[in-house]
């Protein structure tokens, strides 16, 4: 076999054997196939596509490049949840620990943001001294004796697809369903979570700007989960607007911790039950989804979603005294408050344009190597359908750099858009897509 002959059964729009596909996964990440062959395959692999027996195959093999991680110690179901990306997404901060309180293990090991806003690592390092490196060992014990844990993937776990993400990423091969999906699916399975919950955003923000792209996605990663005998579900949510109202690490934390104590904003607060909701009926905690708000909306009330996430802090070694006190989380020099100078009601906010504006102050990541600033980014005061009048203050820039954030506040006036009363009602979900059905709400 060799590297040639795959490339070109690729190109002339062939199928691709299992072994074919673990000989160029297992010779890239071996080092002994050259980029320069790998990104021809991906790109022919863009243009022709692959079946779903492809993209079963190309999953394990990326499974089988790196570690696995066990999970097996914990004895009841464990739940896992992916978002494809959006701005503002602090999800599985507030989310993980409503879950757990609830009695379902979640464990989760999250990579690294790039591009708009931090990831939940780099949100969660916010919190003082917050350990988000944790050895498998540690992650274990930590996620058997609390029921929670999130760390950063270890360097071993799918190693092709760290080498193959980033050669996608330089060669505008990234947009191609199966390599979407294969890459997403195998750093979850190869954790083994007993079900996996998946949030496919959809719109301005998002990776998928229509339903139907979105679908597709959808249905490719809830097949390769299946296919693993791993229940998976998806859910497709709004990603036209920012998730609540920050946009930026350590202000995205301390929306999280005010939506655990039952202050959050509505759309993020609505998003977590709804996604909870399904994480506790794919553990078996319920089989209603009117049951399973309704105990989410209690530990919520009761306090023990709260209590939940200072145990996690305090376990990961951060300082809780920086969740009892918001104040003490990061904050910027400066703060600019952009006003609108309209009459009337928010019709748009460019989620992705608030993302970039985010990643101007120092947010997020331009490149891997990028470092980031915990305590800059974007809070908007109105969201969507809101009334403004002239004057009100529509958002407010937290920046360490005076001029960086006088351009992000000229920006979000142009950003958020005012005008008449739009006629549709804003959505926060789409649809679900599960092993046997695909609804559309
Ligand atoms: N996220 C991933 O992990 N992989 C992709 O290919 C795209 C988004």
């Amino acid at each position: 076999m060799n590297m040639y002959d795959i490339i070109k059964k690729k190109r002339d729009g062939l199928e691709l054997s299992k072994e074919e596909i673990d000989f160029f996964v297992g010779g890239y990440t071996n080092n002994e196939i050259p980029d320069y062959q790998v990104a021809s395959l991906l790109m022919a692999i863009y243009f022709n596509k692959m079946n779903k027996r492809e993209t079963l195959d190309l999953t394990k093999a990326m499974i089988n490049s790196g570690d696995r991680v066990d999970l097996s110690i914990i004895e009841d179901i464990k739940v896992d949840k992916h978002s494809t990306g959006g701005v503002g997404d602090k999800t599985t901060i507030a989310l993980a620990p409503m879950v757990a309180a609830c009695g379902v293990p979640f464990v989760k090991m999250s990579g690294r943001g790039l591009g708009h806003t931090g990831g939940t690592l780099d949100k969660l390092e916010s919190i003082e001294s917050f350990k988000v490196e944790l050895s498998e060992e540690e992650f274990l014990s930590i996620a058997k004796n609390n029921g929670l844990a999130i760390c950063s993937q270890s360097a071993n776990i799918t190693p092709a697809d760290k080498k193959l993400y980033a050669l996608r990423d330089v060669t505008a091969t990234v947009e191609n369903i199966s390599l979407i999906a294969s890459s997403i699916m195998s750093k979850k399975l190869a954790i083994s979570p007993d079900a996996i919950l998946l949030d496919v955003k959809v719109g301005k923000g998002a990776f998928m700007k229509d339903i139907d792209s979105a679908l597709l996605l959808a249905r490719e990663m809830v097949d390769i989960g299946n296919g693993f005998g791993r229940e998976t579900i998806a859910v497709l949510t709004n990603m036209d607007e920012p998730i609540g109202f920050a946009v930026g690490n350590a202000l995205e934390v301390k929306e999280a911790v005010n939506t655990l104590k039952g202050n959050g904003p509505v759309d993020f607060h609505n998003l977590c039950i709804e996604l909870g909701t399904r994480l506790l009926i794919l553990a078996k905690k319920t089989s209603s989804i009117s049951e399973g708000k309704k105990m989410l909306e209690e530990v919520i009330n009761n306090g023990k979603a709260y209590e939940k996430f200072l145990e996690m802090v305090k376990v990961q070694q951060g300082d809780i005294k920086h969740i009892e006190n918001l104040d003490l989380l990061p904050k910027s020099e400066f703060t600019i408050k952009v006003k609108s100078s309209k009459d009337g009601f928010v019709k748009s906010i460019d989620a992705e344009k608030v993302g970039q504006l985010a990643l101007l102050l120092g947010a997020g990541r331009e490149v891997k190597e990028s470092s980031i600033d915990l305590a800059v980014g974007i809070e908007l005061k109105k969201k969507i359908d809101d009334k403004v009048s002239s004057g009100d203050v529509l958002a407010i820039v937290h920046s360490n750099d005076i001029n960086k954030g006088k351009i992000v506040e000229e920006e979000l006036k142009r950003t958020i858009e005012i005008g008449g009363k739009n006629n549709t009602p804003k959505k926060l979900i789409y649809g679900e897509v599960t092993k046997d059905e695909k609804r559309l709400y």
